[in-house]
């Protein structure tokens, strides 16, 4: 007989379609016209219309269906009630049918921490930079990122009119990722993908110590990430603080579920249980192959000037 599938599976194929619902809602507010920006911390810290709107309709959609799992979003947003038409009750099929790995069937709704970054890449949103922007559901278990979607909402948007527009990625650790075809970057070449609205001098001090062959300047922590598992890029580092849990969990568990690594710039782990500090203070190394390699790069005199 089939049992029920586990609450991990159920998890992220609801995260799947919450995250589909969130793709539908940035397409539409940007068709809409009206971005309703907010700057938050200032001009390269910004919230739109449709960061609210998605952090609301994914934390509510669900808390809804989970209501004992801590879910932790981006936006501080007023605790208004949630209008129906945001709500997604919807889950995807595959996802269920996948067997949970052992060592996770036994987790329970309160054990599990939700990471929400509605919109990442806010910044290039606003500026037309389209396929940059992702919708990222991290889900973390025992301060682990286990599991994790990804949304790319204008994924083929310059391919023309007869490219499907938008895919949804989804991994799970001891399972694998789905929804790209994964590729390793040219061998024996180094390049480094990073931040294009958040640099700095230690920024690219860190990038020059690595001799890179090329550096990709791309918005969002997401989309960053999914330049390493297509082979675009071999490294995404970052020495700043800026980037924040929810902008590294989903990524992390894609990333991981591929045989990847992401840590902090000293080759710290992150951690994601519900206490933990949201700032990822020392910046961002990640790599699908070869992490060790620019791991033993980063100059001491850049990790002297990131404190975890
Ligand atoms: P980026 O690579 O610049 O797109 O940054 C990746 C993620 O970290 C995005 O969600 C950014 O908003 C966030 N981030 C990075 N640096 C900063 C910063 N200095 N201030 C605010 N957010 C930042
Ligand atoms: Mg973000
Ligand atoms: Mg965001």
């Amino acid at each position: 007989s089939m049992a029920s599938p586990a609450l991990l599976m159920r998890v992220v194929a609801s995260a799947y379609s919450a995250a589909e619902k969130a793709a539908t809602i940035v397409r539409n507010v940007m068709a809409a016209g009206d971005l309703g920006i907010v700057e938050k911390t200032g001009a390269n810290d910004l919230q739109t219309k449709a960061d609210r709107l998605v952090q609301m309709s994914i934390c509510a959609s669900l808390a809804q269906k989970f209501p004992k799992v801590t879910i932790i979003g981006e936006e501080e947003l007023p605790s208004d009630e949630v209008t129906e038409e945001l709500i997604e009750d919807g889950h995807c099929e595959e996802i269920l049918k996948k067997t949970c790995p052992a060592q996770y069937t036994g987790i329970k709704e309160e054990e599990l921490v939700i990471w929400v970054d509605p919109l990442d890449g806010t910044k290039e949103y606003t500026e037309g930079l389209l396929d940059h922007v992702t919708v990222l559901i991290g889900i973390a278990y025992g301060g682990k990122a286990i599991a994790g979607v990804i949304n790319q909402p204008y994924y083929n948007y310059e391919a023309g009119p007869d490219a499907v527009l938008g895919r949804t990625i989804w991994g799970v650790l001891g399972i694998g990722a789905f929804g790209f075809q994964l590729t390793e970057a040219p061998a024996g070449k180094h390049i480094i993908v990073t931040t294009r609205s958040h640099s700095s001098a230690l920024v690219n001090e860190c990038i020059s110590a690595l001799n890179p062959d090329s550096v990709i300047r791309v918005g969002g922590a997401g989309n960053k990430v999914i330049q390493l598992i297509e082979g675009k890029a071999s490294a995404y580092v970052f020495a700043s603080p800026g980037c924040k849990k929810w902008d590294t969990c989903a990524p992390e568990a894609i990333l991981h579920a591929v045989g990847g690594k992401i840590t902090d710039i000293h080759g710290n782990s992150f951690q994601y249980n519900k206490e933990v500090k949201h700032m990822n203070s020392a910046g961002v190394l990640a790599a699908l192959r070869n992490y060790d390699y620019y791991a033993s790069r980063i100059p001491n005199t850049v990790k002297q000037s990131l404190v975890p």
